[in-house]
C-alpha cells in the first residue's frame, strides 16, 4: 500500500522496550479500514481495532486529511489559552450529549480522575464532605491508582496497595446492593452502561432507570464512563440514551478520537465546581487532536451513521448466534451494537485468538472463556461476513466438532 521501503526496527524487541506483558510476534506497519498489514506485507482483518478505538476504521481519510490540515496549521498552543478545535469540539460535544460542559483529557482514566476530582469537590462544596463513590464488581474505569481503585476487577486485589479509598462496591443490576453501600458519606453512583472489559456486561435499562431515580431521590450524582460504549459503539451516540435516563458527569475516550489519543469528561452545569487550579494538564484539549475528534464526532453524528452500526450489530449477533448454535451448543451472544461478546462456554478462547492471529483475523478474549467483538463502526457486512467464516473454521478445527460445553 505504500509507496516508500519501510525501516524495520528489531525484532524480537530488545529491552529498551518496557516488559509489560506477553505480546504475539507481530509488527503491523501499516493499516487501512478494517485491514492491517504486518513488516511481512501479510494482511489481518480487525475486529479489535485498538480495543474499540479506531470508530472508522484505520487511516480513514477523515482523520489523515484532518491531522495534515491542522499540524500544517496549529499543533499546540499551551491549555493556557483558548484554540479554534478545542471550541468547536467541546460545542459539538455538548450539542449531542446534552451536558453543559466539557473538559479534555488524554486517556480514559484520566478523565475518568477528573470525573473522580469533580464529583469529591462537589461533595465537599455541597454535600458536608461526602467523598464516596459506590462503583461495580467487575467493572473497570482505568489503571491510575485512583481508577484501579474505582475498577472492580478481581485479579487486581492488593495490588499497588494501599489503594485509593472511598469506593465500596456494589453488584451491577442489583439495586439493593447500591443501597447497602450508601451512607453519609456517599457522593456520587460511577458505572459503565456496558461492563466492557468484564466481558460486555450489559447494565439493565430498568436497572440504570432504578439507579437515575435513586441518585436523583438521594441528591447524588450518577456518572457513567462511556470510555468503551460512548461515540456510536452501542448503536446510539451514548449507551446511556438506551436507557432513557441522563447522568450528571459523563467520560468518553476510546473512540472519541478515532485512534488518537483524546478523552473528555461532561458534567451538567449544576455539576461544575472546580476553581482555578484544581484540574489542567499539559497537553489537554490541545489542538491537533481536537481537531481530530471534531472530524471524528461530526462523522459519527451524520444522518443514518448510527442506524448503520445498528444494523451492523445485528448481523453479528446473527452470525455469532449461528455459530454458537453450530458449534458451541447454543453459547450465549450478548452486548449491543458493534460492542459484542461470544461466551465459548470453556476456556479456550486465548487459543482460538492466536489461532485466528496466525490465520490473519484479530479478536479479543478479555475472559479465558469469552471473545469479545470491536470492528470498526463503518465495518461492512462482508467483513462481518468473512469474521464470521474465519472464526467458524477456527472453532471448528479447535472444538474438532465437539460441542464446548460439556467436553
Ligand atoms: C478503556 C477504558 C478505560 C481506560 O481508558 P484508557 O484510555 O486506557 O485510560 C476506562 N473505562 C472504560 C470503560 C474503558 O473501557
Amino acid at each position: 500500500m505504500t509507496a516508500h521501503p519501510i525501516a524495520l526496527s528489531p525484532f524480537p524487541p530488545s529491552d529498551a522496550l518496557m516488559d509489560i506483558g506477553p505480546k504475539p510476534p507481530v509488527v503491523f506497519v501499516e493499516g487501512r479500514g478494517s485491514r492491517l498489514i504486518d513488516r511481512d506485507g501479510k494482511s489481518y482483518l480487525d475486529f479489535v481495532q485498538g480495543w474499540a478505538v479506531n470508530a472508522l476504521g484505520h487511516c480513514p481519510p477523515e482523520i489523515v486529511d484532518t491531522l495534515a490540515r491542522q499540524a500544517a496549521r496549529l499543533i499546540n498552543c499551551s491549555p493556557a489559552f483558548h484554540n479554534g478545535p478545542q471550541l468547536d469540539l467541546a460545542a459539538r460535544l455538548a450539542a449531542v450529549s446534552g451536558l453543559d460542559s466539557v473538559f479534555f483529557a488524554n486517556s480514559g482514566a484520566e478523565a475518568n480522575e477528573g470525573a473522580i476530582k469533580l464529583a469529591r469537590k462537589w461533595g465537599g462544596k455541597f454535600r458536608a464532605g461526602a467523598h464516596e463513590i459506590v462503583t461495580f464488581r467487575d467493572g473497570f474505569h482505568g489503571r491510575t491508582l485512583a481508577t484501579m481503585s474505582a475498577s472492580g476487577k478481581e485479579k487486581w486485589d492488593g495490588l499497588f496497595e494501599p489503594r485509593v479509598p472511598g469506593f465500596p462496591k456494589a453488584t451491577l443490576n442489583d439495586l439493593a446492593s447500591v443501597e447497602r453501600c450508601l451512607g453519609p458519606a456517599t457522593v456520587a453512583v460511577m458505572l459503565e452502561p456496558i461492563q466492557g472489559e468484564a466481558g460486555v456486561v450489559v447494565a439493565d435499562d430498568d436497572f440504570l432507570r432504578a439507579l437515575r431515580a435513586l441518585t436523583t431521590r438521594r441528591g447524588l450524582l450518577l456518572i457513567f464512563d462511556e470510555v468503551q460504549t460512548g461515540m456510536g459503539r452501542t448503536g446510539k451516540m451514548f449507551g446511556f440514551e438506551h436507557a432513557g435516563v441522563r447522568p450528571d458527569i459523563m467520560t468518553l475516550g476510546k473512540g472519541l478520537g478515532g485512534g488518537v489519543p483524546i478523552a473528555a469528561l461532561l458534567a451538567d452545569r449544576a455539576v461544575c465546581c472546580f476553581e482555578p487550579g484544581d484540574q489542567g494538564g499539559t497537553f489537554n484539549g490541545n489542538p491537533l487532536m481536537t481537531a481530530v475528534a471534531d472530524a471524528v464526532v461530526a462523522t459519527i453524528a451524520a444522518p443514518d451513521f448510527l442506524a448503520r452500526v445498528t444494523k451492523a450489530g445485528e448481523l453479528l449477533q446473527r452470525h455469532l448466534t449461528r455459530i454458537a448454535d453450530a458449534r458451541l451448543g447454543g453459547g450465549e451472544v450478548r452486548g449491543r451494537g458493534l460492542l459484542r461478546a461470544l461466551d465459548l462456554g470453556c476456556d479456550i478462547a486465548p487459543a482460538v485468538v492466536d489461532e485466528a492471529l496466525r490465520r490473519g483475523l484479530l479478536l479479543n478474549a478479555p475472559r479465558p472463556h469469552l471473545l469479545r467483538f470491536m470492528p470498526a463502526l463503518n465495518v461492512t457486512d462482508a467483513e462481518i461476513a468473512e469474521m464470521a467464516d474465519g472464526l467458524d473454521a477456527v472453532l471448528r478445527d479447535i472444538l474438532g466438532g465437539r460441542a464446548a460445553r460439556g467436553a
